[in-house]
């Protein structure tokens, strides 16, 4: 899960205001206006689930490959990106189900 911000026009108050923009993945899945704070959140469960079963089954040819490649590179770097990417996909996950839940 990311946060951006960028300028939109907002739905609810009609102004051109900051917004704050987050991602699961590659999908939008909440727009919030600094403006008027309005909300606007988006199922992306349907496009999201698809979209993570395949970034997950395509790791372990990748990871195979990296290994046959540098064993030592890869040892020295996957602990950290291992430990780092269950959070991160939590979040993404947590941000999905608020978008399904919420509607
Ligand atoms: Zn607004």
């Amino acid at each position: 899960m990311s946060v951006e911000e960028s300028f939109l026009r907002c739905t609810a108050c009609e102004q051109e205001a900051e917004h704050v923009v987050v991602y699961a993945g590659r999908f939008v899945t909440q727009i919030q206006c600094a403006g008027c704070g309005a909300v606007t959140r988006l199922d992306v469960s349907e496009a999201y689930l698809p979209d993570l079963r395949q970034r997950i089954s395509s790791k372990p040819r990748r990871l195979m490959r990296r290994l046959r490649r540098d064993p030592g590179e890869l040892a020295t770097t996957l602990p950290s990106r291992t430990l780092s990417k269950p959070g991160r996909m939590a979040d993404e996950f947590r941000a999905v189900w608020r978008s399904r839940r919420e509607r």
